[in-house]
């Protein structure tokens, strides 16, 4: 079980497992449960299974083991039409000879509304994606970006209780993504609708969910909110693959309650957080972020010397890399102030941690 409101979800996948060609398991053992009003990402990288995921619970691929349950009900055998569940892809999928407020109209009128109630919900609803001035046009008058704000409409017009989102801005630029990020979130704020969203994009992740669920290689790795996942990941994936992480690699030597200590490859020794790993003995990938690490500290519960390899200047602070306990790689930030120190390419910087930023997490 994932999530302690399994029970009570709204959408939940009981031990959902899929395989395409009959040998390969693609969804091993999916367990989640969504909250009602929950907008809950599936993030993770190319091939670890979150579309299959996403239409296993839209019904355009079925399960091969496990069941899904809406509001409580299994829904294996609901025909997508039936489900009530309104979805944004991102090719947006408009009918072309349709005219925007025709191509909102058609799931009213597939569900048998009356032409009146019709025109309400469809202004309603373009009204929403601030488009209420664009029911005449045909979607290729129309650009990406506002394509996509139909393609979301039509998938809010017919007022269902879940939205499923699958790179619905993956086609659109930096801007105009960042600018429709805050749309999104801000429609599901208002509505309440549950929303359940697909993207590789960890920055679009952390913008807009209440909880992410990261995925790899058909697993659930870490079922978390976004400031959880970045401060406190649970194993060496997603530590990696959330946010900027220095990783330094070496065998537990001694555990001391919640602590532990790691010999590093080239022998120092960092005293660490025990949060993921097999005990004394076991290799364990130490995870510590950029910026956590100080410069020239009084006093810290980890003090290494590391030769500056790099400077990158980024405006407001400057990446540094340098090599620390067997890692060249390593990363520093420095804040860019006028009186600040200078840091040079070459010279040797005392660094410090503490043990509490610290993650010893198991390699594997
Ligand atoms: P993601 O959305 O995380 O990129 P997918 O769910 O699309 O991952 O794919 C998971 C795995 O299932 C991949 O290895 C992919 O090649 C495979 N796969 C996806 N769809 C099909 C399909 N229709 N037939 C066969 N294999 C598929």
């Amino acid at each position: 079980m994932v999530g302690n409101d399994h029970d009570t979800a709204f959408v939940k996948f009981d031990r959902v497992q899929k395989s395409y060609d009959g040998e390969t398991l693609v969804v091993k053992d999916l367990n989640l449960g969504i909250g009602k009003g929950e907008f809950m990402t599936m993030l993770g990288p190319s091939g670890s299974g979150k579309t299959t995921c996403l239409m296993m619970l839209a019904g355009f691929e079925t399960a091969t083991f496990g069941d899904i349950l809406l509001d409580g009900k299994p829904i294996n055998n609901i025909p997508p039409h039936k489900r009530g569940i309104g979805m944004v892809f991102q090719n947006y999928a408009l009918f072309p000879h349709m005219t925007v407020g025709e191509n909102l109209s058609f799931p009213l009128e597939v569900r048998g509304m009356g032409k009146d109630e019709r025109e309400k919900k469809v202004k309603r609803a373009l009204d929403m994606v601030e488009m209420g001035k664009f029911g005449g046009r045909r979607p290729a008058q129309l650009s990406g970006g506002q394509q996509q704000r139909i393609a979301l409409a039509r998938a809010l017009v017919f007022e269902p209780e879940l939205v499923l989102m699958d790179e619905p801005l993956g086609a659109l630029d930096k801007n105009l993504r960042e600018q429709m990020q805050f749309e999104i979130k801000h429609i599901h704020d208002n509505l309440g609708v549950t929303v359940v969203y697909v993207t590789h994009d960890q920055s679009e992740a952390l913008t807009m969910s209440d909880r992410i669920a990261v995925f790899d290689d058909g697993r659930i790795q870490q079922l978390a909110t976004p400031d959880d996942l970045y401060e406190r990941p649970e194993n060496a994936f997603v530590a990696a693959f959330i946010g900027e992480n220095n990783t330094l690699r070496g065998k537990v030597v001694g555990v001391d309650g919640d602590h532990c200590t790691v010999r590093l490859d080239d022998g120092s020794k960092v005293e660490a957080l025990a949060v993921n790993i097999e005990g004394e003995g076991a290799r364990s990938t130490l995870s510590l972020r950029p910026e956590r690490v100080s410069i020239a500290p009084e006093t810290a519960d980890n003090v290494f010397e590391g030769v500056v390899q790099e400077l990158i200047y980024l405006g407001d602070h400057i990446r540094v890399r340098v090599s620390v306990g067997g890692n060249d790689d390593f990363i520093v930030k420095v804040p860019n102030s006028a009186n600040g120190r200078q840091v040079k390419k070459g010279e040797t910087l005392k660094l410090g941690w503490s043990k509490a930023d610290c993650r010893a997490l198991d390699p594997s």
